[in-house]
C-alpha cells in the first residue's frame, strides 16, 4: 500500500453499492478507487436472496414503489448489456411468488394486496386452496386462499455484485484492500480518506458505500442506520416440487437455478455479529417446515448470516453530507439494497455532476447534521 496516493474518487465498501457507484463513475469517466476491507462481496451483498421486487418492501405502497420500479428496469439493462461479457452469470430470472393464507382474515388482507397490486399494474390473483395444491403440492394441507404474484425477479447476489466490480475494473476503477477509519476535510470541503496501516488518499469526493458500518469512521456524524441481521440455508435432496417461491408467516422457499432450495429469513437486532447460529437456522428450518413438511427430509448443506443496513425510516439515505463538500452517502438499502444498488449508481453519479435525480425521500437532510 502506497503511503500517500490521489483519486478522482473514493468509493469505501465493495458491496453492491458501492461496486454499481463505481462502475456508473468509471462510465462517467471517472477513474475511482474502491477501498474494502473485507473483500468484495463478502458482506450482505454477497448472501442475499437476490429478490427484486417494487410490489412490496419499506416505501410501498407509496413513493419507493416507482423507484424499485426504475431499478428493476436498470438491472435488466445491465444483464442485457453484460450477459455475453460477464465473468459469471449472475442468472437473472423473472420469478412467480406465492404467499399462503391459512385463516380468512390473512386472505382478505392477501386479497386487498392483490387489488392494490393490479391497480399498479402488477400481474397478481387470489386463487383459492385447491389451486394452491394444483400449483404447488408440497404445501401442507388447511391453505384456503394464496396471492400468485407474478412481477418479481431474482439474480445471484454474489455473481452480480463481482460481475460489475470486473466491469467497473475493466473500465478503470482500482480496487484496493484497507480498512477506512478517518474522513479528513479543511475549510468544510473533503481533503481526503486515512486507512488504518496510517496511508491517506486524497481524493475530493468520497462516497460511503459501507453498508452498516458507517458511524465507525471518525470525522462524519453517525448516520441513524441498524445493522439487521438475516440468514439464509440452502438445502439439498429438498424433492423436486416447489417452482415457485412460496412464503408464509415472513418465512419464504424456493429453488435456484442450480437446483437447490433456499429458505429465509428472519430479522433480529444482534449488532454487528453475522454469526450464523443454531437458533437462527431451527428457527428457519421450522418455520419452513410447518408450511412444507416434506422439507423435512432435506439436508441443511450451508447456512448464511449477513446484516442489512437499514435507517430508522426504512429509506435509503443517498445525497451529500452536512459534514463537508465531496462527502456523499450510499447507504442504508436495507431489505432493498441488491434492487437499488444501479438507481442509487445513478442517483450519486447525478449528485456528483450537480443534477438531482434522487428524491427527497431518500436525501441526508431528511435527518439534522449527517
Ligand atoms: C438474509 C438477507 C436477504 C436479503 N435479500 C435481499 C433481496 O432479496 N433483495 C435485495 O435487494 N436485498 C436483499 N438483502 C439486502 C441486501 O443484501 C443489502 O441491502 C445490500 O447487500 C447492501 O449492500 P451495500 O453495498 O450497501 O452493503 P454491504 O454489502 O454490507 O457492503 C458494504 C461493504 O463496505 C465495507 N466497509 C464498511 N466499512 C468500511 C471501511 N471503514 N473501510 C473499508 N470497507 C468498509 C464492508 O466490509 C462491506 O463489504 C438481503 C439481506 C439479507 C441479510
Amino acid at each position: 500500500m502506497h503511503s500517500r496516493l490521489t483519486a478522482d474518487a473514493v468509493v469505501i465498501g465493495a458491496g453492491a453499492v458501492g461496486c454499481a457507484v463505481a462502475l456508473r463513475l468509471a462510465r462517467n469517466g471517472i477513474s475511482p478507487i474502491v477501498i474494502e476491507r473485507d473483500d468484495i462481496a463478502f458482506n450482505a451483498s454477497g448472501y442475499a436472496w437476490g429478490g427484486l421486487s417494487a410490489h412490496f418492501g419499506s416505501g410501498v405502497p407509496g413513493p419507493m414503489t416507482e423507484h424499485y420500479r426504475t431499478s428493476i428496469a436498470k438491472h435488466i439493462e445491465l444483464y442485457d448489456e453484460f450477459a455475453e461479457t460477464a465473468a459469471i452469470d449472475w442468472q437473472l430470472q423473472k420469478v412467480t411468488s406465492l404467499s399462503l393464507a391459512d385463516d380468512e382474515n390473512t386472505a382478505a388482507e392477501l386479497a386487498k394486496d392483490v387489488e392494490w397490486m393490479r391497480s399498479e399494474g402488477f400481474v397478481a390473483e387470489v386463487i383459492d386452496g385447491n389451486d394452491v395444491y394444483r400449483l404447488e403440492p408440497a404445501i401442507r394441507e388447511g391453505i384456503v386462499a394464496a396471492s400468485v404474484v407474478n412481477a418479481g425477479w431474482e439474480l445471484d447476489s454474489y455473481s452480480y455484485t463481482k460481475s460489475i466490480a470486473t466491469e467497473a475494473e475493466r473500465r478503470g476503477t482500482t480496487f484496493t484492500d484497507g480498512n477506512v477509519v478517518a474522513i479528513h476535510t479543511k475549510s468544510d470541503i473533503l481533503t481526503g480518506v486515512a486507512l488504518a496501516d496510517g496511508s491517506t488518499i486524497s481524493t475530493p469526493i468520497a462516497i460511503l458505500a459501507t453498508g452498516p458500518w458507517t458511524s465507525e469512521i471518525q470525522g462524519i456524524t453517525a448516520l441513524p442506520i441498524k445493522p439487521i441481521k438475516g440468514e439464509i440455508l440452502r438445502l439439498s435432496r429438498a424433492g423436486n416440487d416447489l417452482q415457485k417461491r412460496v412464503g408464509f408467516d415472513g418465512f419464504n422457499v424456493g429453488r435456484k437455478p442450480d437446483g437447490s432450495v433456499w429458505a429465509g429469513t428472519y430479522e433480529w437486532d444482534r449488532g454487528f455479529n453475522r454469526k450464523v447460529t443454531e437458533e437462527g437456522r431451527q428457527h428457519i428450518f421450522n418455520g419452513i417446515t410447518g408450511y412444507i413438511p416434506s422439507l423435512k427430509e432435506a439436508v441443511i448443506t450451508t447456512s448464511t448470516a449477513c446484516l442489512r443496513p437499514v435507517a430508522t425510516d426504512g429509506l435509503p439515505i443517498v445525497g451529500p453530507s452536512s459534514v463537508a463538500q465531496g462527502i456523499f452517502y450510499a447507504n442504508g438499502a436495507g431489505k432493498k439494497g441488491i434492487l437499488l444498488s444501479p438507481l442509487i449508481a445513478d442517483w450519486i453519479a447525478d449528485l456528483i455532476h450537480d443534477e438531482i435525480s434522487a428524491p427527497k425521500i431518500v436525501s441526508a437532510t431528511r435527518f439534522l447534521d449527517i
